[in-house]
């Protein structure tokens, strides 16, 4: 019988497809010595985003057949290592697209209507700030999105129709968009003309730290920046100068350089800066659709079928 590992199991009813077809093994509390022994003689694994799966791993996996990531970002696994190693690499790219652009949303809600800034104001007595600290309306405003595709696009979507925001976005790779969007020739032009920047890019050695200082400094000096997509792609020291000196309305950001952040980073004391917990993705809703996608992909691969979502079919040559 072949032996699936399951790291982090998060509905007993998304394993039965997978316990009626091999012996399944769940790794809970992110325990990474015991998920690195349970894989030993495993030929699939199932994995969220708290272990890096490097080459030293899958060198103690030799019968290691499918690497299954419950989310679309792989870059916590060494693709190119699996590739070579036969392993097929698969992600769930639509299942979490709905969360994240709503988180999306509640982050340019929250920066807008300064929610964090009023209710700490409101709890310390201070009624008067709302006369000092006037929120904006989103109405007529320009978001402003780097990477477009399925987040970006559900976000833009979202944005239009139920806030009448206007659209720009960069993405090298569309050539076509909604009559509501306007597609920028390059970064600069939507970083510069936007109210609010979100950005849904993978973390690629061309993405990362591409929100440096130069960049940033492109923003107009009362916008927002939004970064639900990967830590690494804004450089945090300076967003943070960014954020002390005035130069930027204000931030939010799910994702981080280190996760968590450590807790004498910058970050922690940045004015006008929201947090939140690499959680986009992690509604009730979207655990479940994600993990059950995740599972999928393996019963098919156990079952002899070809999986949906082969994240390396073309180093594969599938
Ligand atoms: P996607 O693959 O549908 O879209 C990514 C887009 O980025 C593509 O259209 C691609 O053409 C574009 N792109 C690639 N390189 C680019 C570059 N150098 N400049 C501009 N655009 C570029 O992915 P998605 O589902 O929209 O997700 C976007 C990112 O969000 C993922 O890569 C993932 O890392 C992240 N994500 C985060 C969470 C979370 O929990 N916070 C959850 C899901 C996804």
């Amino acid at each position: 019988m072949q032996k699936v590992v399951v790291a982090q199991a998060t509905n007993e009813n998304i394993l039965i497809p997978l316990r009626e077809r091999a012996e399944v093994v769940v790794i809970s509390n992110n325990d990474a010595s015991a998920l690195q022994a349970a894989c030993a003689d495993a030929e699939c694994l199932q994995v969220g985003t708290w272990i890096k799966i490097t080459e030293e791993f899958l060198a103690e996996c030799p019968r290691l057949k499918v690497i299954s990531r419950t989310g679309v970002g792989v870059d916590n696994v060494d693709v190119e290592a699996a590739s070579r190693r036969g392993i097929l690499v698969l992600n769930t790219p639509q299942a979490n697209t709905l969360s994240v652009a709503e988180h999306t949303m509640a982050l340019i809600l929250a920066l807008a209507k300064q929610l964090m800034v009023l209710d700490a104001h409101t709890r310390a007595g201070d009624f008067e700030i709302r006369r000092k600290n006037l929120p904006v309306d989103l109405d007529g405003k320009t978001l402003g999105l780097i990477g477009f595709g399925s987040i970006g696009r559900l976000a833009a979507q979202k944005a239009n129709a139920a806030f009448g925001m206007r659209i720009l976005a960069y993405d090298p790779f569309v050539r076509q968009a909604e009559a509501y969007v306007h597609l920028a020739a390059d970064y600069s032009e939507v970083v510069a003309n936007s109210d609010f920047v979100s950005i849904h890019l993978p973390l690629l050695p061309e993405t990362r730290n591409l929100f440096n200082a130069e960049m940033i400094a492109q923003m107009k000096k009362d916008a927002f920046l939004i970064n639900t997509s990967r830590g690494g792609i804004v450089d945090e020291q300076a967003l943070c100068s960014a954020l002390e000196s005035g130069a930027l309305g204000g931030a939010a950001l799910d994702v981080f350089e280190s996760e968590p952040p450590k807790t004498d980073s910058p970050l922690m004391r940045a004015p006008n800066l929201i947090m939140t917990p690499h959680a986009a993705a992690l509604t009730k809703e979207c655990v479940l659709r994600v993990a059950q996608t995740a599972a999928e992909g393996i019963a098919d691969y156990l079952d002899g079928k070809r999986p949906r979502f082969i994240y390396n079919a073309k180093a594969l040559g599938l």
